[in-house]
């Protein structure tokens, strides 16, 4: 009854839905392997705990700048130069933020007036069109497709786009397609997007998780785009750090100024003696990211290999983060009711309708799960679709 207007145009998440489910069916007895989540399963490595309780017995337990602490700036401004060819000022083009979503957020409310539409290719991960809608704004689907490997293309984006658009959403690695954007793609976007003059919102979380010899490329790197793209990144994924909220984010000075304000009356600045942690997450050892990497990569494989000989169903081998889309239009069912009969079977997945307009044709799973489940799964869906 008190609801503000806006508030209508926000659904509660399709995926949080599914987990409610989930929780409900577990309860009852049931066994779910749980392929609907879209967190890594291992936990934060050791070292990066020990900097955050040896910040709060060192007595970092009060504010802190609104940009971050100074050691995590320095770390990021030396891993954009070493990972992504970004030069970024510590002081004044570095900013951490609760989470890649602040970041994401503080985006939409520093840049987009009522009326601006905003390209989010979709499917897509569910939270940029409500952040969009949000401050205002339009978000206007851009459709990609399983046959080119989920990357937008120039005529798609011609046509989806407008005189009121002014920004573009890059997600790559991305979730929920696995896709990985070629250098040809980037700068394509690239190009419109200086022609067009837009803005980009680059978001590189799951830059460290790809596979198969695929590239990341930060699209901030090309010829003419530093002035006009937010770089966010996070520790969520790379470093298993979900609970942390831990995220950042990399703009030319000229944009910090908006983005700073939008955080100082949002959160004002990430928990203290957590950036201390992050802070060692990027400077320390790497072993524990990379042996996750592979551990994804093995899981990867027996995904595809497993789905390969599956019926009715195609993909397109996912080349990054740890998702797969699942095209199930081949069983003639819409993709809630093939997501509802795989939970009977004892696997949650999450319908394509949940994961934006263009998403109806297929599920996404997570291979964020142990391998053995990932096994037992895969029995699963496998007796599921070759028995239709
Ligand atoms: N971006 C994408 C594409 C994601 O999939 C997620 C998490 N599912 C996030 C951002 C959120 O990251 P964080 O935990 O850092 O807020």
């Amino acid at each position: 009854m008190f609801d503000a207007e806006r508030m209508s145009r926000i659904p509660f998440s399709g995926i949080r839905k599914v987990f409610e489910e989930v929780h409900k069916r577990t309860a009852q007895g049931q066994h779910i392997v749980n392929l609907g989540i879209g967190r890594p399963d291992f936990d934060t490595p050791q070292n990066i705990k020990e900097a955050a309780k040896k910040a709060l017995d060192d007595g970092h337990v009060h504010y802190a700048s609104n940009y971050g602490i100074e050691e995590l700036r320095n770390a990021i401004a030396d891993k954009f130069k070493r990972d992504n060819g970004l030069v970024f000022d510590p002081s004044g083009e570095i900013m951490v933020t609760v989470g890649a979503n602040e970041a994401v957020f503080l985006t939409m409310v520093s840049f987009i007036n009522p009326g601006d539409e905003v390209l989010i290719p979709d499917p897509c991960w569910p939270h940029y069109a409500p952040s969009v809608d949000l401050v205002g704004g339009v978000p206007v689907s851009l459709p990609v497709y399983e046959e080119n490997d989920f990357n937008p293309v120039t005529n798609d984006i011609f046509d989806k786009c407008s005189e009121k658009t002014k920004l573009i959403v890059v997600n790559s690695p991305q979730n929920p397609t696995g896709a990985v954007y070629t250098k040809q793609t980037l700068e394509e976007i690239a190009r419109i997007a200086i022609e067009k003059d837009w803005m980009v919102l680059s978001d590189e979380i799951y830059e460290h998780l790809i596979y198969g010899g695929a590239r990341h490329y930060s699209i901030a790197a090309f010829s003419g785009m530093r002035e006009r793209t937010v770089t966010i990144n996070g520790f969520s994924k790379s470093y298993a750090m979900t609970g942390w909220r831990l995220g950042y984010l990399g703009v030319d000075r000229r944009l910090m100024s908006a983005l700073v304000r939008a955080h100082q009356y949002s959160t004002n600045c990430v928990s203290t003696f957590s950036q201390y942690g992050a802070a060692e997450a990027l400077v320390g050892p790497q072993t524990d990211l990379e042996n996750m990497v592979q551990e994804f990569s093995r899981r990867r494989d027996l995904v595809a290999h497993s789905l390969s000989s599956m019926k009715h169903i195609s993909f397109s081998e996912p080349k990054g983060a740890f998702y797969v889309m699942v095209n199930v239009s081949g069983t003639g069912k819409e993709t809630e009711q093939v997501a509802d009969e795989l939970l009977d079977s004892g696997v949650a997945v999450v319908p394509g309708t949940k994961l934006g307009e263009y998403g109806g044709d297929f599920i996404r799973l997570s291979y964020a799960n142990s391998y053995e489940n990932l096994e037992i799964a895969m029995k699963r869906m496998a007796s599921y679709f070759n028995s239709l």
